[in-house]
């Protein structure tokens, strides 16, 4: 576990690092045509720093420079051996630099530091090793053809690739596009989302000295309509990989079909069920999974548990338990090691949060875990809020409860909590989710598929073998073996 420092030691390392503050295009610092963005520290107001941003010709300039470096082959035509090691250089960069790039997470998204140190910089780094890991020992395909011909299945970099990427989770949703993306050969260009580029262009900058060549990896700070909408309906990128909310996701297939019919893989919305049947085994272990999972990160995370689908029977002890454990989750300062809460990402957000409240919450960007009990119709139930609410509706039998679970149109991840082995994966199985968790909050790790059913996602997965796929073709070459000079062998 990462040691962790006081708030002074934090706060020291605040007022004394580096801050990127250009986009990152061609291997070099640029300022970006746009009109700059200001980012800022969503717990003070504070302004953080004031950032370049770029507009439709620097995502022109950016997919210019990618594709010249994929066709030149600098990156996708390296030995397997050598991205990797280039790659594991990048680990060790992230790992030298850990420190300082959680306090860059923690100050632009509100998150506690604890998290960033415990949580996201030890999973951006695994996850990016596991990818470079992988180049040097996946194998292709031959098929099971007549011995007059041979056929190679082979996996090829789908070309350039352009990420877009939400706030709650900067730097690991961008290790989850550039890992498995980089790891396959391809270049990609990452939008990082408005109020969180400084995390990405450290990255960025920390790729080039590990030995990343020009051009294989941007970065281009901006507004969805300024940067997002061009890269998406550029003519010259193979593949959009979103994450980000269902709506957005909606127009980017839309920008695919109205220009080349990129590739498109997004990663969209949850309102995620956990089941608690009367035979839960421990509750305490119970609730501890439960206020974890709904209000770890603000809530503001899209496997965040928003419904707590729970048995009649069990119902007051279980709440009782939850709320206790709450407690202990204090809410302040996101640099205080000592909070679990940090601060809602904008006032925007803030606003939207605390509408689904029925108390009155005090002004400002900290807002209290809440839990309410409600009923399945109310529209606390239904719609996606990414903030820390827990809804607890109650159930009478196992239908009904399935039923309530699976009654969204998302389905990104969903709980189970019961102590029969056969219950708990026939649920598992009768539930509409892309992770289903038994006995406890999680989203897998980095070797299982990460993605949802519904409209919870499209086109693909993050994370494991599946991710690497993604980001390439598949490509058939079948080898006639018959010798021309033995006569007519055709047929
Ligand atoms: P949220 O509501 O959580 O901010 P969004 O889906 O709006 O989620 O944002 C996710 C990412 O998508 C951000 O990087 C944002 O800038 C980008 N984005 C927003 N609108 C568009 C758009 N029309 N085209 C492309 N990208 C967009």
């Amino acid at each position: 576990m990462t040691e962790l420092l006081t708030l002074k030691e934090y706060q020291a390392i605040a007022n004394s690092m580096d801050i990127p503050k250009t986009a990152f295009i061609n291997g070099k610092n640029k300022p970006g045509q746009g009109k700059k963005l200001k980012t800022k520290n969503p717990a003070t107001g504070e302004l953080i720093a004031t950032i370049a941003s770029c507009n439709a010709k620097d995502v022109d300039l950016a997919v210019k420079k990618a594709n010249e470096a994929f066709n030149k082959g600098v990156w996708a035509k390296k030995t397997p051996q050598d991205r990797k090691e280039i790659l594991i250089k990048l680990c060790k960069l992230i790992t030298r630099n850990r420190k300082e790039l959680a306090v860059i997470e923690s100050l632009e998204s509100g998150k506690p530091i604890i998290d960033c140190e415990q949580i996201d910089i030890p999973e951006t780094i695994n996850t990016i090793k596991w990818h470079a890991e992988l180049i040097d020992k996946i194998y292709d395909q031959a098929g099971p053809v007549n011995d007059n011909a041979l056929s190679l299945i082979v996996r090829e970099p789908i070309g350039v690739v352009a990420a877009i990427l939400p706030w709650n989770f900067p730097l690991l949703m961008l290790a989850w596009k550039i890992g498995p993306a980089l790891a396959a050969g391809c270049s990609i260009i990452v939008k990082p989302a408005e109020q969180t580029s400084i995390s990405s262009l450290k990255l960025a900058n920390l790729a080039s000295e590990a030995g990343i060549p020009d051009g294989v990896f941007q970065v281009l700070p901006g507004g969805g309509k300024d940067v997002g909408e061009p890269l998406a309906l550029h003519e010259n990128v193979d593949m959009i990989s979103f994450t980000g909310s269902t709506e957005t996701g909606k127009k980017i297939l839309k920008y695919s079909s109205d220009s080349n019919l990129k590739k498109v893989v997004l990663e969209c919305g949850g309102k995620n069920p956990a089941i608690v049947f009367s035979d839960a085994e421990n509750l305490d272990n119970v609730a501890e999974h439960i206020v974890t999972g709904a209000f770890w990160n603000m809530g503001e995370n899209c496997s965040a548990i928003s419904r707590l689908i729970v048995s009649k029977k069990i119902k007051k002890q279980l709440l009782k338990k939850v709320k206790l454990r709450l407690r202990d989750w204090k809410t302040g300062d996101p640099l205080n090691p000592r909070n679990r809460l940090g601060a809602l990402i904008d006032a925007e957000h803030c606003k939207k949060v605390k509408s689904y409240m029925n108390k009155n919450i005090p002004e400002g960007p900290f807002v209290p875990p809440t839990i309410l009990e409600v009923n399945k119709k109310a529209k606390v139930v239904k719609d996606e809020i990414f903030g820390p609410i827990l809804s607890v509706i109650e159930f009478s039998d196992e239908d009904e409860a399935i039923a309530i679970a699976n009654e969204t149109k998302y389905g990104l991840t969903a709980s189970v909590f019961t102590s029969s082995n056969r219950k708990a994966i026939r649920t598992a199985r009768e539930l509409k989710a892309g992770t289903v968790t038994i006995n406890c909050y999680g989203e897998g790790d980095i070797t299982t598929p990460f993605g949802g059913f519904k409209q919870s996602g499209f086109g693909g997965r993050d994370n494991s073998f599946h991710a690497h796929d993604q980001y390439t073709e598949t490509k058939t070459i079948w080898i006639d073996l018959n010798d021309p000079s033995e006569g007519d062998n055709i047929g």
